[in-house]
């Protein structure tokens, strides 16, 4: 979806003047991409009308480039959709509360229900979780040691076979144990079961939760609008989680999802793992929807860090200018940054890759800057690194700065990446649209 919204909106990009032709044609193509990325059709129809709104009031306010007006307008839309307006449920410390998880069978509940687990463990609160899912076997096993690895406590029986028994008593014996927050998983859904909705049904009533979570996986897809509604028919639903972002999934769902059940987005899973878990960020998502994931990212956190977005550096980004000079300079910039994680999610292509945190990765960035050393005024001023870099110009680089050829063509992998990450941008104003996404 990111590619092909990005794609469009760049195509325009491109073109000095954008008539009435170009918007509508600009609307279909995202139309196009949005179905395609399994956005319900309610929802493109919303979404097209509100861009077109958006851009007919802007254009009378000020005489703004109908193209900078349309990208916001498009960015502002989605954002919209995404937000319900209504605040979440958050669990506190000394504030006893229960958290039921539903949704279809393999979204990634109990997976899910651990993670959320382990972030407000880490966050002090006393924690447990509570199987209630007797339908599918296994599922006690699988939840018990995935609360074993983080150190949860874990409520089950494999006695007892009414999950509502096991709610029941599992929340209460964990309520005079003071647990501040008590998880429970319930079985997995399928569709048109109506058993099985009632039995989650009798959970909800039986153990009265402060909030419920629904669970969604963005390789669902269509399928995902219907699914939400029948569970928030069923049961008040007050946040979602969306699993499996990493999966290549399109993301539309998450969309629907939030629309069905008008309930905010709390958390996404990218992955299997219990770390694999975040904060759901709209701008983020949303950057990332458009093809602008990592740049949104990271001129948010230059500002967290108090690095001179504005700089001639930057501005150079900002227009899809780059070179390896400048790679050293944003190196030289980051690297004066105190922790390695933070400096990693700056470097753009870099973010997320695995086996470069703690020291190993300071080791990569520092190698990086004294190639880059060695390098001539030229070498750096030279747009076209790939076909610079021949192998005698990288025997030289490595001998220079005592390095390995290896290390030379990473640096290259390296530089290629954050280069495509800046000539996405292109000539796309991202500042105007991270300044205030929400508005
Ligand atoms: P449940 O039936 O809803 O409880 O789903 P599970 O938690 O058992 O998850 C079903 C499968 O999806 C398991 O193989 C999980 O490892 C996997 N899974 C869950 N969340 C994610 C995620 O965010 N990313 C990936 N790649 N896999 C996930
Ligand atoms: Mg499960």
């Amino acid at each position: 979806l990111g590619q092909k919204i990005g794609a469009a909106l760049q195509k325009m990009s491109k073109k000095t003047v954008v008539g009435e032709e170009e918007v509508k044609e600009l609307l279909n193509e995202i139309a196009r991409a949005l179905l395609q990325a399994d956005v319900n059709i309610s929802i493109v129809k919303q979404l097209q009308t509100s861009i077109k709104t958006e851009v007919a009031l802007t254009e009378e306010a000020v005489g703004m480039n109908k193209r900078k007006i349309l990208q916001q307008a498009v960015f502002n839309a989605i954002r919209k959709i995404l937000d319900p307006g209504v605040k979440p449920f958050v669990p506190r410390k000394n504030v006893p509360s229960v958290v039921m998880f539903v949704g279809l069978q393999g979204s990634g509940k109990t997976t899910s229900c651990t993670k959320y687990a382990a972030f407000f463990q880490r966050k002090g609160l006393k924690t447990a979780l509570v199987c209630a899912d007797t339908f599918r076997a296994g599922a006690y096993d699988q939840l018990k040691q995935n609360a074993t690895k983080a150190k949860v406590r874990f409520y089950g029986s494999i006695v007892e076979a009414d999950p509502v028994v096991i709610a029941r008593e599992g929340v209460a014996e964990l309520k005079k144990e003071k647990y501040d927050l008590i998880i429970v998983d319930t079985s997995g859904r399928h569709r048109q079961e109506s058993a099985l909705f009632d039995e989650m049904k009798q959970v909800q009533e039986a153990i009265q939760p402060n909030d419920i979570v629904f669970v969604m996986s963005a390789t669902d897809g269509q399928g995902v609008h219907e699914q939400a509604a029948q569970f928030k028919a069923k049961v008040p639903v007050g946040s979602v989680i969306v699993t499996k972002l990493d999966c290549h999934a399109k993301g539309g769902g998450a969309l629907s999802a939030v629309a069905a059940t008008k309930s905010p987005i709390i958390f996404i899973g990218t992955g299997e793992h219990v770390e694999d878990f975040e904060l759901f960020k709209p701008e983020a998502f949303v950057a990332k929807m458009l093809g602008m994931g990592d740049i949104t990212s990271l001129v948010d956190t230059l500002k967290d860090a108090n690095i001179d977005s504005d700089s001639e550096l930057y501005k150079r980004f900002q227009e899809g200018q780059f070179t390896l000079r400048d790679m050293y300079e944003h190196l030289q910039n980051v690297t004066k940054l105190g922790s390695v994680g933070k400096i990693m999610e700056m470097i753009p292509g870099m973010a997320g890759m695995s086996g470069l945190a703690g020291d190993h990765g300071t080791a990569v960035l520092k190698s990086f800057i004294y190639m880059l050393d060695s390098m001539t005024s030229a070498e750096l001023d030279d747009g076209k690194v790939k076909k610079l870099m021949t192998p005698s110009r990288m025997h030289r680089i490595a001998r220079g700065s005592g390095r390995s050829i290896p290390e030379v063509q990473n640096l290259v992998v390296s530089y290629t990446k954050f280069e495509d990450v800046v000539k996405k941008i292109g000539k796309m104003n991202f500042k105007q649209m991270t300044a205030d996404p929400g508005s």
